[in-house]
């Protein structure tokens, strides 16, 4: 037997969609037709071309990569063959997904944990400044959380005056840059993940975004076993390009991006207005201020969210802390230094519920997850 509440389907936290096979169609036969499966091919170069021209602009530079962490891996190597630096610690922000502390490790470096800015969520150029053993940074890497626009500008003013390479984890931020909300600095590279769980997509996949040409050949060669125009091996590198069909989604969801951001921005919107009429406790944080692939639920104190959450489960709820309790408390980096408490971090990991999100959730899934608070 099962109960009535059983019977209710649960409502899943994200269930992405992503353009269907008609879409892909006429990608496809031109792969059947090219026999070109991967290694720079026509469609991954169309995709980058018109990433460059129609949506980036500012005479950005894309490198299309298998996914974004192995963009992350990219990029954080194209720095080390563009600079030379020699310090062997990276101050990591303790405020994002696992992947911005797994690529620096899987780079070479040791990871020092810094806590981020109660405002931001990300951190503070001012207080990496005063860090202790910036004399031994070789590497900083800033997260610019949930797709939330951070001080570009600043980091950029950073790596100039200290030298230390930056990399900018903006897994999150297709919406951002492409809407011009982000301003690219001229030589700090900025990542996108093209993960399906992301607002554009290509199934799997990443992008390294720079002004600075040099930089971007150096992603393209670390990306390709370390060739650059010849088969010999410039650098230590992998293989993590954009095979053919990676792009070919990539392309049918460009195509149909307006359509998708429209209505994932609508969704974002009800939320706010379902929440506001019904006088639901918290703070709802929905596109444009974070990517329009997350809504979030800002709690008054961590007990609340405790109760929270089991109220969302008790309904049938799937809800997550998209970034866990804080990259120092996971098993993989609990080993890496952080000096300080992370208490802003663990504060904000407590109290920020990532709320069901996904375009077909419906007016009735969002009174669902508004009605679950206010019973
Ligand atoms: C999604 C995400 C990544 C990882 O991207 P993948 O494409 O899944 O490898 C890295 N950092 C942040 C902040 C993310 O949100």
């Amino acid at each position: 037997m099962t109960s009535p509440k059983e019977n209710i389907q649960r409502l899943p936290v994200a269930r992405p969609q992503l353009a269907n096979y008609l879409a892909l169609a006429s990608y496809l036969k031109i792969i059947d037709e090219t026999r070109v499966y991967s290694n720079f091919g026509p469609l991954q170069t169309q995709l980058v071309q018109r990433l460059q021209t129609q949506v980036f602009g500012q005479g950005s530079h894309v490198v299309a990569c298998s996914s974004g962490t192995s963009a992350l891996v990219a990029a954080i190597t194209a720095l080390q063959k563009r600079w030379g630096h020699k310090g062997k610690l990276c101050l990591v922000t303790a405020h994002s997904f696992v992947a911005t502390a797994a690529a620096p490790e899987l780079c070479g470096f040791t990871n020092v944990f810094v806590d981020v800015d109660p405002q931001t969520w990300a951190l503070d150029p001012a207080t990496v400044r005063q860090h202790p053993h910036l004399d031994r940074v070789g590497l900083v890497m800033v997260c610019s959380p949930y797709g939330k626009t951070i001080d570009l500008a600043a980091w950029q003013k950073f790596h100039c005056d200290t030298g230390i390479p930056v990399v900018v984890d903006a897994a999150a931020s297709f919406d951002g840059v492409a809407e011009g909300a982000l301003t690219l600095p001229s030589s700090i590279p900025v990542v996108l993940s093209l993960h399906a769980t992301k607002s554009y997509s290509s199934g799997e996949g990443g992008l390294v975004i720079s002004r600075d040409f040099e930089l971007m050949a150096m992603a393209t060669c670390s990306i390709n076993h370390g060739f650059l125009g010849s088969r010999h091996a410039q650098m230590c590198g992998h293989n993590a390009k954009m095979s053919e069909y990676h792009a070919a989604v990539g392309l049918a969801e460009l195509d149909g991006w307006k359509d998708k951001k429209a209505k994932m921005q609508k969704i974002g919107d009800l939320y706010q207005e379902h929440w506001k009429k019904a006088g639901a406790p918290g703070r709802v944080w929905s596109s444009p201020d974070v990517s329009s692939c997350y809504v979030l639920l800002e709690t008054a104190s961590g007990q609340d969210a405790i109760e929270y959450v089991e109220c969302f489960d008790r309904a049938g709820i799937d809800v997550r802390f998209w970034y866990g309790a804080g990259l120092h408390k996971e098993a993989a980096f609990r080993n890496a230094a952080h000096p300080v408490a992370m208490t802003v971090t663990e504060d904000l990991s407590e109290r920020l519920i990532g709320l069901p999100c996904f375009v077909d959730i419906g007016e009735n899934g969002i009174s669902r997850v508004v009605g679950a608070l206010t019973c």
